[in-house]
């Protein structure tokens, strides 16, 4: 289990390093991040959550599980996709769950990157997998999903926020 990190940690506002080493401690980190997302109640989790800089993350959402290290992401279908959207690092400051937000999101994507033994690994979703994928994917570039609402609605979601 590892602390999870809050709106306003600089870590999630840093573009994440790709990893380089394919070893028993990045077997040991996914391990740990998939415990973390479990005890957390989530369905994705990203490197920088955790305060660790590095291009990977862990998923199970919609019945498909996994972990993907140093993603590249392709849109296959950018029809535009609204639906209620939440992060572990953006948690309501009262109640300590994650604050959801109606979020555009492409239709379809595919994912591309290594397992944990460094082996190619590729993904193709649309719906809530593909919308994970774009969340998770933006969290290793310093990015978060109130930056993709609008103005008014990332406000509130702000005031709201731990
Ligand atoms: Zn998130």
């Amino acid at each position: 289990m590892r602390e999870i990190r809050y709106l306003g940690d600089p870590v999630l506002r840093t573009p994440a390093e790709p990893v380089t080493a394919f070893d028993r401690d990045l077997r040991r980190l996914i391990d740990e991040m998939f415990a973390t997302m479990r005890m957390a109640d989530g369905v994705g989790l990203a490197g920088p959550q955790i305060g660790v800089g590095k291009r990977l993350f862990v998923y199970d959402i919609s019945n498909r599980q996994g972990h993907i290290v140093n993603p590249e992401l392709v849109i296959d279908d950018p029809a535009e996709v609204v639906e209620e959207e939440g992060c572990l690092s953006v948690p309501a400051r009262e109640s300590g769950r994650p604050l959801y937000a109606p979020t555009p999101r492409a239709a379809g994507v595919t994912v591309r990157g290594f397992d944990r033994l460094g082996r190619p690994v590729q993904v193709t979703a649309r719906g809530m997998l593909a919308r994970c994928f774009q969340h998770e994917f933006d969290h290793l570039e310093g990015r978060l999903y109130v930056d993709r609402l609008p103005r008014e609605t990332a406000r509130k979601i702000m005031q709201q926020a731990h």
